[in-house]
């Protein structure tokens, strides 16, 4: 059977565009991309690239007033100038948008600027009422905020897909969640010189990290002015002529200038016509997929957040070369989910690869590494911030299972630490690596004793 593709990708996110262009560029296939909204998806257009640019906008502030306890005389920054700024991050996106049509272009991809739902296993309808065929198709639809149901709350509050388009920055903001978004966003916009306050229904926020990590973020968030409530909920919304009135589950009554809803994302398989196809769905709405990434239907592939694996843009680019791989390259290819290093972009930053003290604990006996110091630049200013770093360690085999760095640049260091613990590096290879000195990443080789064993 002819087909007008021999794959079409729905989804133009870090995750479908790298597919489609390995499949056209790499192997030669005639390949179809759909994006219904800008291309680049969540990490470029209102995700991972402008949140990474507010961070250092917000990182200033701090700097300003480091750079004149270190002798120099700058006047303490003011207002931050947030529409100079976002007409700045528009122009940045635009350009990003840009290169990444140009990407498809240059491996003759043909793109559709249109929604795209699965009419049978190889029919793609399109927005504009046309459909096209492929031998395969491809699901790369991301996630989207979702936002607890809250009765009377109906258009009040944003979520991270707003966020970036704000008129204007608030000057007392609600974050709601103890996530990623919820901690990133709070660290931001208290560098900005917003009030922030985060209410987190749990115990303690980052919930699923390592323990003692969380409880260094979050004493360093409320050092630095975040007001964070845990055990805590919205439990009432309501718009008034003084703000954005809340109600808390603990009885606080607050009133604020916006309210963030960070409370998780869920998969984009709504109203596609995936269940209809034959296509399996999680409990959440995730696709169910195997280990090559292929659907309950064997020309439906799917990758990236809309199969809630793991919400990452590198693990979702991972996954497309190795769907690309595996049905154009004829080489069977499984992405590679195990020791990811990730990090969060709170102030400090949090590296992480491998388990947590808590998950290795589960699983065999072990030795814990950990320090906590203040470094250089901040001690010598007098201030009390201090980093953590962390070694979880196998006892039988010592290797080392899990490292959990919090510090300035703790995203940078633990990209290299991970290259170490993916090869299996033990205890004993750290050690006898020589430190750099002076800086903080030294202190990871140099942890003598476990401060806790069993
Ligand atoms: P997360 O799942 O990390 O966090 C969601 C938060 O919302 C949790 O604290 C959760 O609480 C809370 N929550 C969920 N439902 C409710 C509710 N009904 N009422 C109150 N609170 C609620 O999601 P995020 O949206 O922050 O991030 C999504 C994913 O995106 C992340 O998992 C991550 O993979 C990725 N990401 C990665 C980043 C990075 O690499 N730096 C940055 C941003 C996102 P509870 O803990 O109790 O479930």
């Amino acid at each position: 059977m002819d087909f007008d593709y021999d794959l079409f990708v729905i989804g133009g996110g870090s995750g479908g565009v790298r597919a489609a262009r390995v499949a056209a560029g790499e192997y030669g296939a005639k390949v179809g991309l759909a994006e219904e909204s800008r291309m680049g998806g969540t990490c470029v257009i209102r995700g991972c690239v402008p949140k990474k640019l507010m961070v250092y906008a917000s990182e200033f502030r701090q700097a300003v007033h480091e750079a004149n306890e270190y002798g120099w005389q700058f006047p303490e920054p003011e207002n931050f100038d947030w529409p100079r700024f976002r007409a700045r991050l528009e122009g940045e996106l635009d350009r990003l948008e840009g290169v990444y049509r140009n990407l498809l272009d240059g491996s003759k991809v043909e793109v559709h600027d249109t929604r795209a739902t699965v009419a049978d296993p190889h029919t793609v309808a399109l927005g504009d009422g046309r459909t096209v065929t492929a031998k395969h198709i491809l699901i790369a639809t991301g996630g989207w905020p979702e936002v607890p149901p809250l009765q009377g709350a109906d258009g009040i509050g944003i979520t991270s897909n707003e966020v970036f388009h704000l008129d204007e920055l608030p000057k007392r903001l609600l974050i709601v969640g103890g996530g990623y978004i919820a901690c990133e966003m709070a660290c931001i916009f208290n560098g900005l010189g917003t009030q922030v306050t985060q209410y987190y229904r749990g115990a303690q926020i980052l919930r699923g990290f390592d323990g003692e990590a969380r409880g260094h973020i979050a004493e360093h968030m409320e050092r630095h002015g975040i007001d964070i409530h845990t055990g805590t909920n919205v439990l009432d919304i309501k718009r008034t002529e003084s703000g954005i009135r809340v109600k808390s589950t603990t009885g606080r009554e607050e009133t604020f200038d916006q309210v963030l809803f960070a409370t998780g994302r869920r998969p984009n398989t709504a109203g596609m016509g995936l269940e209809e196809a034959g296509v399996k769905l999680g409990r959440r709405g995730e696709i169910a997929v195997d280990a090559y990434s292929q659907t309950a239907v064997p020309s439906i592939h799917a990758i990236g957040d809309v199969t809630d694996r793991l919400q990452l843009t590198p693990v979702a680019i991972r996954e497309g070369m190795a769907f690309a791989r595996t049905v154009f390259g004829g080489e069977p290819t499984e992405p590679d989910h195990v020791l990811v290093p990730s990090a969060v972009f709170t102030q400090p930053e949090y590296g992480t690869v491998g388990l947590s003290e808590e998950q290795a604990r589960e699983m065999e006996p072990i030795d814990v590494y950990c320090t906590s110091f203040r470094p250089m630049r901040t001690a010598f200013i007098g201030h009390d911030d201090r980093v953590m770093m962390k070694l979880v360690v196998s006892q039988e085999t010592r290797r080392v299972l899990g490292v959990h760095i919090v510090a300035d640049g703790a995203g940078e260091m633990i990209q290299l630490a991970g290259v170490a613990v993916k090869m299996g590096a033990t205890k004993e290879d750290f050690d006898r690596t020589v430190a750099v000195h002076p800086t903080i990443s030294e202190e990871i080789v140099t942890m003598k004793s476990p401060v806790r064993s069993g």
